[in-house]
């Protein structure tokens, strides 16, 4: 799957501005800092997606790119950003709700959540639109180099558990290292199984 040419096709500011063809695609989301560009590089082997997504002007936007004639990867604007005006935030959730609530070929957004810390109360707040808007999402744990084997059965015990409460959440938790990579092989199985559902 990811063998083959990976393109950026465009950053989308508004949501008449998302691609009109009906190609499958997934979603990455997470707080800032989480690990969301190292893990776009593992995944696909590109430096140069992650790069893009990372440029300044880009990180508001909902980056697409093409993988092959199969898929589309959306980098979603990280979230969380301490010193990030409300006003910000505001833009993030509209344009954000509305591409969740508006976007029937969007097959699974891939939450990533920093091992070290769990699910916050900003990522309470986005599964929360996640609930609503109806969409299937699955949690994704980054950076699990860091953190002991007993942490990190730890930390997926309780983000299960709190996945439990949320219809729209898939069960399994992907646990994964972009560095030592670890776990990559598993989203990309997923992500498999999603388009050739
Ligand atoms: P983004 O803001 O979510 O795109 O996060 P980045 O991919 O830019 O990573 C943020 C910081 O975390 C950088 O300093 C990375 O080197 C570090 N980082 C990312 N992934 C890993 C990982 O799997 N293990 C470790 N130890 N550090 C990581």
């Amino acid at each position: 799957l990811f063998s083959g040419p990976i393109h950026f096709i465009k950053g989308v500011v508004r949501i008449d501005g998302l691609p009109v063809e009906p190609l499958p695609e997934v979603a990455f989301a997470g707080r800032s800092n989480v690990g969301k560009s190292s893990l776009l590089n593992a995944l696909t082997g590109r430096k140069a997606l992650a790069r893009t997504s990372n440029t300044p002007g880009r990180t508001r936007e909902l980056n697409y790119f093409r993988v092959g004639d199969l898929l589309y990867i959306v980098d979603m604007p990280g979230y969380g950003y301490a010193k990030a005006p409300k006003s910000q935030v505001k833009g993030w959730n509209e344009l954000i709700y509305a591409y969740l609530r508006g976007r029937p070929q969007l097959k699974r957004v891939f939450l990533l959540i920093d091992a070290r810390h769990g699910i916050k109360n900003t990522d309470k707040d986005v599964l929360a639109l996640m609930d609503e808007a109806a969409v299937s999402y699955q949690v994704v744990l980054t950076k699990i180099d860091k953190i002991s084997a007993g942490q990190l059965k730890r930390v997926q015990s309780e983000t299960a558990a709190y996945l439990a409460k949320h219809p729209a959440a898939h069960p399994d938790i992907i646990a994964t290292s972009a560095q030592k990579r670890l776990g990559i092989d598993d989203l990309r199985a997923a992500i498999v199984e999603l388009i050739a559902a």
